[in-house]
C-alpha cells in the first residue's frame, strides 16, 4: 500500500471505532450522524485540495505550488520534487543542445539540418557562406528554393552516398556536398570548399597533357626517321645524313624540356625562401652579357649597364637561371638588327633591379598576366622555332618569389619589352655592396 492509503485507512478505522462507541452509548442514529458528518468533512477537504491542484496544473510552476494539509501535504511535496527533477534535466538537455550548436558553429565545413520535408531547421555560419543562406531569414524555407542546381534537387530525392560537386557564387566556389539521411526522412547537408583542390587538380591535368603534347612532336619526328631507315633494304646514306641532324635537334629539344621540368620541380620541392648566400650579381650580369653575344651571333646590338655594385643574398644558381631565361627570351623574340640591354641598378628604398630591355616583337597587354603560367605562349610557332619550352618565365616567377622579389613586365607590340626583377632592400647584401663599390672607385 502506498503512502496515502495508510493514513486514510487509519482515519477510517478511527471513525469506525467512534461510530461503534456512539452506537453503544447513544444509539444508532447518533452513530450514523457522526459517520455521515465526518465523511462529508473529508469530502469537502479533498475537494478543496483537488480544486487547488487543478488550478495549479494549468500553470505548474514549482514556486506557485499550493500548500496542503494531511495527505495532500505529501502529494504536493511529491509534485514539487518531480518538477524540480524535470527542470534540472531540462536545463541539462538545453546545455547539451547549446554545446552541439556551438560545435556545429565552429565546424570548418558547412552544416544544414533539414526536416522531413526538406525545410531548413538549422544551419551553421559556414553553410551560410557556401549557399548564401541566412539562418534566421531562411528558417523553415525549402532548401531547394535556395540551392537550385538540378543535381542537388536530384540528390535530395535519392539516397546518395557519394559527395556531389556543386559550383556556387557564379562558379567561383566549388563545393563538395554530402547529403546524409537520418531518422525519418530528415537530412544533414555537409558542404566543403574544394575550390583550391579543384584548381590544383585542373593544373595537374593540364600539366600532364601539356608535357605529353610537348614530347609527342619530337618523338614522332625521331620515330618516323628511325622507322624509315629500318624499313630500307639497303641503307640510304644520303637520307641518314639528312635525318641525323634533324633527329639530334629534336633530341635536344626534349632534353631542354626535361631540364626545365627538373628545374621547376626542384624549385617547387625546395622550401621557401631561397637559401641565402651572398651572390655577386654584377658578375652574373657580365657572364650573361657574353652568353647573349654568343646567342645573338652578332644579329643584335647587346649592351650591359652596371650602375650598381650591389650583391644580393640568395641562391646563385637560381638567380643565374632566372636572369638567363630573360636574356635568352630577349634575344629570341627580337628580330635581327634590334637591341638588347641588360642592366643592374639601385632600386627604390635601398632595393636593386635587374632588367632586360629589348626592341623586339613585344607582347599585347592581354597576354601579360598569363606569361608566367607553365606552357603559356603568345605565339606557339615562334616559341618552338627558337627552341622555347614555354617554361622559362614560370621558372623566373618561382625564383623571383623565393627571393621576395617582384617581376615587372612592360611591353608594347612591335616596339619591345622590358622584364625587371625588383629585389627589396632586405635582400641586398649591404656589406659586400660597399666593399665592391670601394674597389671600383
Ligand atoms: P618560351 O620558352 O616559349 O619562350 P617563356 O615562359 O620563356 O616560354 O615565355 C612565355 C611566352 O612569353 C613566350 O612564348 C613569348 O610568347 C612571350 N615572351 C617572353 N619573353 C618575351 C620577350 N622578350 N618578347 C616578346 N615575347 C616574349
Amino acid at each position: 500500500m502506498s503512502g496515502i492509503w495508510w493514513p486514510l485507512a487509519f482515519r477510517l478505522a478511527l471513525l469506525a471505532g467512534f461510530a461503534v462507541a456512539a452506537w453503544m452509548v447513544d444509539g444508532i442514529v447518533v452513530a450514523l450522524s457522526l459517520v455521515a458528518g465526518t465523511l462529508l468533512l473529508m469530502v469537502l477537504h479533498h475537494a478543496r485540495h483537488l480544486a487547488r491542484l487543478s488550478k495549479w496544473l494549468a500553470d505548474p510552476r514549482p514556486e506557485a505550488l499550493p500548500s496542503g494539509s494531511g495527505i495532500w501535504e505529501d502529494v504536493f511535496a511529491a509534485f514539487y520534487h518531480m518538477l524540480r527533477r524535470q527542470r534540472r534535466s531540462e536545463s541539462k538537455l538545453t546545455a547539451t543542445l547549446h554545446d552541439f550548436q556551438r560545435a556545429g558553429m565552429a565546424m570548418p565545413d558547412g552544416l544544414v539540418i533539414l526536416d522531413g520535408s526538406n525545410r531548413i531547421e538549422w544551419c551553421n555560419p559556414k553553410s551560410e557562406q557556401h549557399f548564401g543562406l541566412d539562418a534566421k531569414r531562411d528558417f523553415g524555407q525549402l532548401v531547394t528554393h535556395l540551392a537550385r542546381q538540378p543535381e542537388f534537387a536530384e540528390a535530395l530525392g535519392g539516397s546518395y552516398t557519394e559527395p556531389l560537386t556543386l559550383r556556387a557564387h557564379g562558379g567561383d566556389l566549388v563545393l563538395s556536398v554530402l547529403i546524409v539521411p537520418y531518422e525519418e526522412n530528415r537530412k544533414l547537408i555537409i558542404s566543403r570548399d574544394v575550390t583550391d583542390r579543384e584548381r590544383v587538380e585542373t593544373m595537374r591535368r593540364d600539366f600532364v597533357a601539356n608535357v605529353s603534347h610537348e614530347l609527342r612532336t619530337p618523338l614522332t619526328v625521331i620515330g618516323g626517321f628511325l622507322e624509315t631507315i629500318a624499313d630500307m633494304e639497303t641503307p640510304n646514306a644520303e637520307l641518314i645524313c639528312r635525318s641525323v641532324p634533324l633527329m639530334s635537334d629534336q633530341a635536344k629539344r626534349m632534353q631542354t624540356l626535361v631540364e626545365d621540368l627538373l628545374t621547376l620541380s626542384r624549385l617547387e620541392s625546395e622550401g621557401n625562401p631561397a637559401r641565402e648566400e651572398p651572390v655577386n650579381v654584377p658578375d652574373i650580369a657580365r657572364g650573361l652579357y657574353h652568353d647573349a653575344l654568343a646567342l645573338s651571333s652578332a644579329r643584335h646590338k647587346v649592351m650591359l649597364l652596371l650602375e650598381s655594385p650591389a650583391w644580393v643574398n640568395g641562391a646563385e644558381d637560381e638567380l643565374r637561371s632566372a636572369f638567363g631565361n630573360l636574356v635568352s627570351n630577349a634575344i629570341r623574340y627580337t628580330p635581327a638588327g634590334g637591341e638588347v640591354r641588360l642592366s643592374w641598378k639601385a632600386g627604390a628604398d635601398g632595393g636593386a633591379v635587374f632588367s632586360v630591355r629589348d626592341t623586339g616583337i613585344g607582347i599585347e597587354a592581354q597576354h601579360l598576366p598569363r606569361l608566367t603560367e607553365r606552357f603559356y605562349r603568345v605565339d606557339r610557332g615562334r616559341s618552338r622555332e627558337t627552341g622555347g619550352t614555354g617554361l622559362g618565365l614560370a621558372i623566373v616567377k618561382h625564383v623571383v618569389n623565393r627571393h621576395d622579389a617582384k617581376l615587372e613586365v612592360t611591353s608594347e607590340p612591335g616596339r619591345g619589352s622590358c622584364f625587371s626583377v625588383v629585389f627589396p632592400a632586405s635582400r641586398v647584401d649591404e656589406k659586400r655592396s660597399t666593399v665592391q663599390a670601394a674597389r671600383s672607385a
